[in-house]
Formats: structure tokens, sequence, C-alpha cells
């Protein structure tokens, strides 16, 4: 285990183009639960579908109830030390930047510029009807006092929906693009996380590691691409990273 942590570091030290791979695991030690967690507001609703959301008002109303309660979890939780070691190695040039799978924006608060969205973020919603996009708290405030989907001040009626995608909404192709470019030219890619088992994005550690890169995997339980994996870190993500800095 400290011969992988000396390891990892030591690509990492000499990469020209590390990227890191990030999934909900790396924001549990925030207090965000990860998507199977039992009890998580994830798995005590149903499913709450795009072409759902955009047909029906009840839909709305659900979708809506979700996530108003899912925003406490976010507007109250601090990045954590496996965040601002990212942060830190991002300023430092020891890594080109960060691809992840999260909403919460922590990567951004813990002050990481070059960060790759590819399931868009709740901290802001967007209009389905003219795109305008806003901070997403005063809205959550107004459902809350009136137990009303909010409307969109832009356009006047527009429907708002978080900025994230939803099931049966496709991943911006444009950016996904960029994401396998970066894995398509890294030298080292470092998985912190994630359970890479949701494609496309797990797939794209897979490109990487394909295409020559080292690949480094910190998480909990076992992943999909275990096998395939050149460093294996099972444990938890705060310390293993604040473990690679301290070789750093
Ligand atoms: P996942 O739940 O499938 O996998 C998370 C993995 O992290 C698990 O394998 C677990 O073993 C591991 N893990 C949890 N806490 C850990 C810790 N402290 N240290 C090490 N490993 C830990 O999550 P996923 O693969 O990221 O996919 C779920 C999807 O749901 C995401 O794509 C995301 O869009 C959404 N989601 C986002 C958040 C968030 O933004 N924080 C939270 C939950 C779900
Ligand atoms: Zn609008």
């Amino acid at each position: 285990m400290n011969d992988d942590i000396k390891l990892a570091a030591l690509w990492l030290r000499k990469a020209q183009s590390a990227v890191v791979f990030t999934g909900a695991g790396i924001s549990t030690e925030s207090g965000i639960p990860d998507f199977r967690s039992p009890g998580g507001v994830w798995t005590k609703y149903r499913t709450v579908y795009f072409d759902e959301f955009c047909e029906s008002a009840e839909a709305r109303h659900e979708y809506w109830t979700q996530k108003v309660e899912a925003h406490t979890q976010f507007a109250e939780a601090d990045p954590n030390i496996g965040h601002r070691t990212l942060a830190k190695w991002e300023q430092q040039g020891t890594i080109r930047g960060i691809i992840t799978q999260n909403i919460d924006g922590l990567h951004q608060l813990a002050g990481s510029r070059e960060v790759m969205e590819l399931h868009g973020t709740a901290r802001e919603v967007y209009c389905l009807d003219c795109a305008a996009h806003f901070p997403v708290d005063p809205f959550v405030e107004q459902f809350r006092e009136t137990n009303e989907v909010p409307l969109c001040p832009e356009c006047g009626d527009g429907r708002l929906k978080h900025a994230t995608i939803s099931f049966g909404q496709s991943l911006p192709e444009r950016l996904l693009q960029l994401a396998y470019q970066w894995c398509w030219e890294a030298d080292v890619i470092l998985s912190i996380g994630s359970s890479l088992v949701v494609y496309p994005a797990a797939g794209l550690p897979e490109v990487g590691k394909r295409r020559g890169a080292k690949l480094v995997i910190v998480n909990r339980d076992p992943t999909g691409l275990d096998e395939i994996a050149d460093i294996l870190l099972p444990g938890s993500c705060g310390e293993a990273l604040a473990a690679i800095d301290e070789e750093i």
C-alpha cells in the first residue's frame, strides 16, 4: 500500500498530462451521500425522466420536491481534504484538471478551475424554453415557501430545471468529446471515488488506459475497471490523496 502510494506520487510528479476523474465517493467525506448509499435522497424517491419533466406539471413538482431536499446537503457541504488537494495540484501544475461526474460544485469551491462537469451542476437552474441560466438558491427558497414549481423570470412562464443531466437526457456532446481528448492525451489517469460502471463517463479512464496512460484507482469498493488498473488504492479518497500529496 505504502509502495503503491509512493509509485502513484512518482508517476504524478513525472507526468506531462495527468488527468483526474472523480465520482460521488470524493464528496461523501463532505457529507453528501453517494448514489448507492441506503437512505440517500437518490434511493428514496422515484426517478423523474427527462421526457416526463418536459411534459407533465405533476412530474415537475415531484422533481422539484426531490431536488429541494437534496439541495440542503449541497448547500451545507464544504470541500474536504480530497477536493483541496486536487485544487493545489492544479495550481502547482501536477495535474491538467478534473473530469467529474459530480454535480455538487465542491471542486470549484475548493479552488479548482479546470473542471469538466459531465453531469452538469446542481448550483444552477436553466429554462428549457429560453435557455436562461440562474443561480439555484432563490428558486429553492421560492419552492419551499410556495410549494409551487418556479417559472422562468426571463421569459415569464418557461419551465425551470436544475442544470444537471436527468435520466433520459444525453451528455453534452462537445464536453464529452473534450473529456475524451484529455484522456486520450493523458499519461496518468487518477480515478477517485467512482464505481466506474456508469457509461459513457466510465469509458473515459478506460480509453486513456488503452492509449497507454497509467491508471490509478482510489475507491472503497471494487470498480468496473479494477482489472485493468496499474495501481488500486482501496480506502478513503481523502486519506489516499493526502498520502500521495505528502510523497509529491
Ligand atoms: P457511485 O455511487 O456509483 O460510486 C461511488 C463510489 O465511491 C462507490 O463505489 C463507493 O465505494 C465509493 N466511495 C464512497 N465514499 C468513499 C470514500 N469516502 N472513499 C473512497 N471511496 C468512496 O457514484 P458515481 O459512480 O459517481 O455515479 C453516481 C452518479 O450520481 C454520478 O454520476 C452523479 O451524477 C450522481 N451523484 C452525484 C453526487 C455528487 O455530486 N456529490 C452524489 C451522488 C450521486
Ligand atoms: Zn425562460
